[in-house]
């Protein structure tokens, strides 16, 4: 018999899992985090470690090599470092999103196991900006865990929300961090989810960003994108560190898509904007085994951003779950 494998009907085979780990977060990015809040999930509906830990393994066995945990703030999640060394026992790469207010907690932790790959959410070099953005004061200490991460050589990259009128003034001081440290900034376009008041007249698209850098750093080199990235990577000539654009917007890179997700109670995600979900939580409970259901579900997915191929629909996307309640 054929080995089991998550393959959809357009022939991509699936091997990165997102798990969101929390749907709640110390932080309120107004991108993110609807204004008016988010129905958190109830405790009994939100995945416990052991399940997320028995579901990890059974996406491993159908061929999920890597996997990204995300939030939510993920590190605000109970008992976070021993599902983190649980999960580094399944023999998958493990990767990290993070707003990293806390994250010298768990520094050691990840250098022992081997979690090296970390992006973590800066919008901003301001200290006033950043309490704008986020709603909350933590940069001084998103800044110190920066630096202590750069330290023990974890490899970082600062994930970027491009907003105009916010942030689109700072992008060449992003780049400036490039040049002495080894660091790559991912500049990510504004996307559209439940509540978030997308209007894309507020995005900044991959050619403005281009532009901006090649108007103050000269030539741009671009570098060969790993297989599936969800970035353009560049790098700035003689820059130590890299930077990548994720251009969802602009210019959909889902030819080559191997991402799942898993919401934090347990609903599978085909694609970031798909409106609907197969419930793995439920029949996980009841004892049934996931390997159908999770293979039969991939064959729903749509070629590129849940059917929207030329345009984001607010009547799609006011149907999806805010970010926070999805994980990036
Ligand atoms: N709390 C963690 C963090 O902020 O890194 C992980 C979860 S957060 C939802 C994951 C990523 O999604 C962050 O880098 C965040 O900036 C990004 N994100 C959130 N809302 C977005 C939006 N509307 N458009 C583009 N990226 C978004
Ligand atoms: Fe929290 Fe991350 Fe969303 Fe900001 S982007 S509100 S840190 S989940």
């Amino acid at each position: 018999m054929a080995e089991k494998k998550i393959i959809d009907n357009f022939g991509r085979p699936h091997t990165y899992l997102r798990i969101s780990l929390t749907d709640r977060c110390n932080l309120r990015c107004f991108y993110c985090m609807p204004e008016e809040g988010i129905e958190l999930t109830e405790k009994e509906n939100v995945m416990t470690l052991e399940e997320i830990i028995s579901l990890t393994r059974t996406f491993r066995d159908l061929g999920v090599d890597t996997v990204r945990l995300t939030g939510g703030e993920p590190l605000v999640r109970k008992n976070f470092g021993y599902l983190v060394e649980e999960l580094a026992k399944l023999g998958v790469t493990l990767k990290l999103t993070t707003n990293g207010i806390v994250l010298d907690k768990y520094l050691e932790l990840f250098d022992k196991i081997g979690l090296r790959k970390i992006n973590l959410s800066l919008d901003t070099l301001d200290k006033a900006k950043s309490v704008f953005i986020t709603k909350r004061d933590y940069y001084d200490r998103i800044m110190q865990n920066l630096e202590k991460a750069l330290e023990l050589n974890m490899q970082i990259k600062l994930n970027v929300v491009l907003i105009k009128g916010v942030n689109d003034n700072e992008i060449n001081d992003f780049i400036a961090l490039t040049r002495n440290k080894n660091l790559a900034v991912k500049f990510i376009e504004f996307m559209p989810f439940k509540g978030n008041k997308w209007d894309w007249s507020k995005g900044v698209s991959q050619d403005e960003i281009l532009k901006t850098i090649e108007s103050k750093f000269g030539e741009i080199q671009t570098l060969k994108n790993p297989a599936h990235s969800t970035s353009q990577n560049f790098k700035v000539k003689d820059h130590e560190g890299s930077f990548g654009i994720v251009s969802t917007i602009t210019k959909p890179f889902c030819d080559d898509c191997n991402r799942i997700r898993v919401t934090a109670d347990g609903k599978m995600k085909n694609c970031l904007f798909a409106n609907s979900e197969t419930d793995l939580l439920t029949p996980m409970r009841a004892g049934q085994a996931l390997d159908n259901i999770i293979v039969n579900a991939i064959k729903t997915k749509k070629y590129s951003r849940d059917g929207m191929d030329v345009k984001m629909d607010a009547d799609h996307y006011e149907q999806n779950r805010s970010m926070i309640s999805i994980g990036g």
